[in-house]
């Protein structure tokens, strides 16, 4: 018998330390749950540590938007476009694709904000809660998020994504010109005008909180276990083992966190969930000569561009191609061309590249909640572009979920079977 055979079940079994696991073994732990958290790698070193870092508590706009599909094919054979498809995945990522363009469904856009909004707008309460004594408190700022147009009529709030964010009280402004320059000077005056999103948080170091948060969840007790997973098996009585390169863990409730690897885990249970991993890359210039104020998206080419610890970090790309594919690093390097053109006082020569993958759906909704028939199994996983600003509020939905309290949000547009 190995050691992990031998020892006592946790109550709750979180399979995959990422930014939503961490968060999800936290909110367990405070409601006094002994916790497992299993890992095959050190915490927060997945999707959840090279991400742009926005904690965008309005964020309520999915991928999928209606006419997206006519700019496709002009984004698919341009290098520098923010979309590549490896040819040879096409048969696997069809059907995915086909359920992400029918989300654009003009009917389901306000129930589908409405959904991501319960989970963003709680974020940056929550990170302060959970990340307060840790010392790194200095790791989220508050500012602007700064949506950049080359050409001024484009910042329209007119346009629908706009106009579904000011139905839902995001506060936002249009900027031009020199006072666009106020608020960001780096930037080129090729950019014509910006829209502002208020009261937004950023990360200046996304792995650096989830680590902080993990040493935190294990100084208040969470056994957080290094293990590469291989199978869930349901036992007689509703308990579960989790087979592991470490010998079987016996679990008495287990809650998949395992962003986009989940899809795989489960279907060993003959569960099938529309996942997809959608690759993104980032680029940091180390000694870029420019300090940005805010996290700033480039609207056009589809990239976020911010000031971190380790330098500028520049993160975009939907790359499809299998999550264990091989990383195609020219995704990343794409990045110094063009932030130079919106920087032209960057120092682009010191770059560190990275890749990683967005655990995906097809309506920007998470998998969260009860996997239907199975007991004692829970889903965390799905979140896509905005995970790192879910995580809290999906930590909490999953610990009271768990422990029977009344929920404050409505858990069907979160189901597991809705595609
Ligand atoms: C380029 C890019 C930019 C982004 N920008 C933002 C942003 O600005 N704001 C925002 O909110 N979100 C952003 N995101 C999205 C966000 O990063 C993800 O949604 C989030 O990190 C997902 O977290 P997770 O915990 O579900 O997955 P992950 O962080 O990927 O964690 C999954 C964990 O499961 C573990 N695991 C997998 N398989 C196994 C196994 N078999 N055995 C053991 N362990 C296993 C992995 O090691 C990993 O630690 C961005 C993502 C990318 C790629």
């Amino acid at each position: 018998m190995t050691e992990n055979e031998s020892s006592e079940p946790a109550d709750v079994t979180v399979l995959g330390a990422g930014i939503v696991g961490i968060c999800t073994a936290l909110s367990l732990r405070e409601r006094g749950f002994t916790v497992a958290l299993l890992d095959r790698n050190p915490p927060a070193e997945g999707a959840s540590y090279g991400n742009a870092g926005s904690l965008s508590p309005w964020s309520c706009v999915p991928q999928s938007m209606p006419g997206l599909w006519k700019s496709v094919p002009k984004w698919l054979i341009d290098p520098e476009g923010p979309i590549a498809l490896r040819l040879g995945y096409l048969p696997t990522f069809l059907p995915w694709g086909v359920r992400f363009l029918r989300a654009a469904r003009r009917d389901g856009l306000d129930a589908i904000a409405d959904a991501m909004m319960a989970l963003t707008r709680p974020t940056l309460d929550i990170y302060r809660r959970h990340i307060a004594g840790t010392g790194r408190e200095d790791l989220i700022r508050d500012g602007v998020y700064v949506h950049v147009y080359k050409n001024a009529a484009d910042a329209d709030l007119s346009a629908l994504g706009w106009r579904m964010r000011r139905d839902r009280q995001v506060p936002l402004e249009v900027v031009k010109g020199d006072a666009l320059r106020e608020v960001e000077p780096a930037l080129s005056p090729e950019f014509e005008a910006a829209v502002l999103i208020k009261q937004q948080g950023r990360a200046l170091d996304p792995g650096g909180i989830g680590k902080a948060l993990a040493e935190k969840a294990q100084s208040m007790g969470v056994d957080f276990r290094r293990c590469s997973i291989d199978r869930l098996a349901p036992e007689a009585d509703g308990a579960w083992r989790i087979e592991t390169d470490a010998g079987a863990v016996p679990a008495k409730r287990v809650v998949v966190a395992m962003g986009a690897w989940s899809g795989k885990l489960l279907s060993g249970l003959g569960v099938t969930c529309a996942l997809e991993a959608e690759r993104g890359y980032h680029l940091v210039f180390r000694d870029p000569g420019v300090v940005l104020n805010n996290a700033i998206m480039n609207v056009d080419g589809k990239f976020v561009v911010s000031s971190m610890n380790a330098g500028v970090r520049c993160a975009g790309t939907a790359e499809f191609a299998g999550v264990d594919a091989p990383p195609d690093y020219r995704r990343a390097q794409v990045f110094a061309r063009l932030v130079k053109r919106m920087f032209p006082d960057i120092n682009v020569d010191d770059t560190v590249e990275w890749m990683g993958p967005r655990p995906s759906t097809p309506d920007s909704v998470p998998f969260l909640g009860d996997i239907p028939g199975f007991e004692n199994l829970y889903a965390a996983f799905g979140h896509g572009h905005t995970g790192l600003t879910m995580a809290p509020k999906t930590g909490e939905i999953l610990a009271g979920l768990i422990a029977g309290e009344t929920l404050d949000v409505d858990m069907t547009p979160y189901r597991i079977d809705r595609f």
